[in-house]
C-alpha cells in the first residue's frame, strides 16, 4: 500500500527521506552490528548520535553558548509540571492562556501550588481562543517566576507569529513550542525556556527537547526527583537514566534533513506557502469552509476549518480518506476539521488536500 497525504496533529507525518534512511539503519547502524536501538546509551556509538543532534539543533536554531539543549521524556504535558518544580522557587508565575493546551499547562501548575501561586494574566477564552490575547493591557507581575505562554495552540489553531509581542525583560518567559518548533527562525536569546514534545515537528513520541538558559538552572525545590531536575540532566548530558534512545536518534536524522532542505528560513518560506494556500482555499470557499481564527492569528502549522453544513463532515472525511487525505478530523473539544501541515507536510500534499476541498465543496455547496 501506498504512503497517503497524513495531516494528522500528532504524533505526525515524518519526512520520507528519513524514514528510508531508519529503514536502512534499522539492523545494522554504520556496520555496528546491531541496531541503535539495540546497543548501549553509554557506549561511543550512541554518543556520537546524541552529541551529533545536539549540535545539528544548536545550528539549526542558532541556540547561544549559555543555553542546555536537553533530550528528556514524559512529553511535553511532564513540562507542565516539571517547569514550575524547577524554576518556581517560593514564587508566583504568570500564565498566558490562548488555548487547550496553555490551559492544560495552568492547571498542572495549580495541582502543585494552588491558585494563589499560579496567575492567569491574559486569556483568550472570552473570544473563543480565536486570537491569542492582548498582553498589553495584561497586569504582568515584574517579581513573577516566569511567564508561560504557548506560542502555537495546535488545538485552536492560534500562532503567535511576532514573537516580539511576547515581553523578554527580567521575567523568563518559557515558551511551549511543541507544534510548531523548526518551522522558522526564532531569537532563542529572548527566552529563559523552549520546549517541545518530538511528535509534533519533530520525530517519534517519547521524547521532549528543552532548551534553557544556564543562569536558570539549580533552582529546583528540593525534593524534586533527579529525572525531572533540568540541572542534574544537564549535568548527566541528558543521560542521567536510560533516554529515548531510537527517538534521539530519528529526531537527528530530522535535524539532519532539515539542514539539507536549507535550514529554518527555507522551511519557513515552504510553510508560508503551504498555509496561504489551504487559507485560501478557505477563503474563497463562499463560507463553505470557515476557519474559527482571527486572520493574524492563523497558525501555519495546524489549520482547524468547519464546514457550512456539519451534517457534511462524515461524507467529507470518508471521502477525504478515498482520495488518499488522512486524519483531517478535528480535535474532539473544539470539532469540525483540521489539517496539521508541518515541516515534513509536502507542497505537494497541501495542494492535493486544496483540490479535493474545492472538488467537494462544488459538489456539495
Ligand atoms: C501535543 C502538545 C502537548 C502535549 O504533548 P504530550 O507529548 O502528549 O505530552 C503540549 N503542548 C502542545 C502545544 C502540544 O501540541
Amino acid at each position: 500500500m501506498a504512503r497517503l497525504w497524513n495531516f494528522s496533529a500528532g504524533p505526525a507525518v515524518m519526512p520520507e527521506e528519513v524514514l528510508r534512511q531508519v529503514q536502512e539503519e534499522l539492523l545494522d547502524w554504520h556496520g555496528a552490528g546491531c541496531g541503535i536501538m539495540e546497543m548501549s546509551h553509554r557506549g561511543k556509538e550512541f554518543g556520537s548520535v546524541i552529541a551529533q543532534a545536539e549540535a545539528d539543533l544548536r545550528e539549526l536554531m542558532v541556540v547561544p553558548a549559555n543555553y542546555k539543549v536537553l533530550f528528556l521524556q514524559g512529553g511535553a504535558t511532564q513540562q507542565f509540571a516539571q517547569i514550575p518544580m524547577n524554576l518556581l522557587g517560593e514564587r508566583s508565575a504568570d500564565y498566558v492562556v490562548s488555548g487547550s493546551w496553555s490551559k492544560k499547562a495552568i492547571k498542572e501548575a495549580e495541582r502543585l501550588v494552588g491558585k494563589t501561586r499560579v496567575r492567569c494574566v491574559a486569556s483568550g477564552g472570552s473570544s473563543g481562543f480565536s486570537a491569542f490575547p492582548d498582553l498589553v493591557q495584561a497586569n504582568l507581575d515584574p517579581e513573577a517566576a516566569y511567564l508561560h505562554v504557548c506560542t502555537n495552540e495546535t488545538i485552536d489553531g492560534v500562532e503567535v507569529h511576532d514573537l516580539s509581542v511576547l515581553p523578554a525583560g527580567k521575567v523568563p518567559l518559557v515558551a511551549d513550542m511543541s507544534s510548531h518548533i523548526l518551522s522558522r527562525p526564532v531569537d532563542v536569546s529572548r527566552f529563559g525556556l523552549i520546549y517541545a514534545g518530538a511528535q509534533k515537528n519533530i520525530g517519534p513520541s517519547g521524547l521532549v527537547l528543552v532548551v534553557v538558559r544556564e543562569d536558570l538552572l539549580g533552582k529546583a525545590w528540593p525534593q524534586t526527583p533527579s529525572v525531572m531536575d533540568y540541572a542534574v540532566m544537564a549535568e548527566n548530558g541528558s543521560m542521567l537514566n536510560t533516554p529515548a534512545t531510537l527517538s534521539i536518534y530519528i529526531a537527528g536524522l530530522v535535524f539532519q534533513w532539515l539542514k539539507r532542505q536549507g535550514g529554518l528560513k527555507a522551511m519557513e518560506a515552504v510553510n508560508i506557502e503551504k498555509a496561504r494556500l489551504l487559507y485560501a482555499c478557505i477563503e474563497a470557499s463562499n463560507g463553505f469552509y470557515r476557519s474559527p481564527v482571527d486572520k493574524a492569528w492563523r497558525s501555519r502549522m495546524n489549520v482547524p476549518f468547519t464546514l457550512v453544513r456539519p451534517e457534511l463532515d462524515a461524507a467529507f472525511l470518508a471521502e477525504a480518506k478515498a482520495a488518499g487525505l488522512l486524519a483531517l478530523k478535528g480535535h474532539a473539544s473544539v470539532g469540525g476539521m483540521r489539517a496539521s501541515i508541518y515541516n515534513a507536510m509536502p507542497l505537494a500534499g497541501v495542494q492535493a488536500l486544496v483540490q479535493f476541498m474545492n472538488d467537494f465543496a462544488a459538489r456539495n455547496a
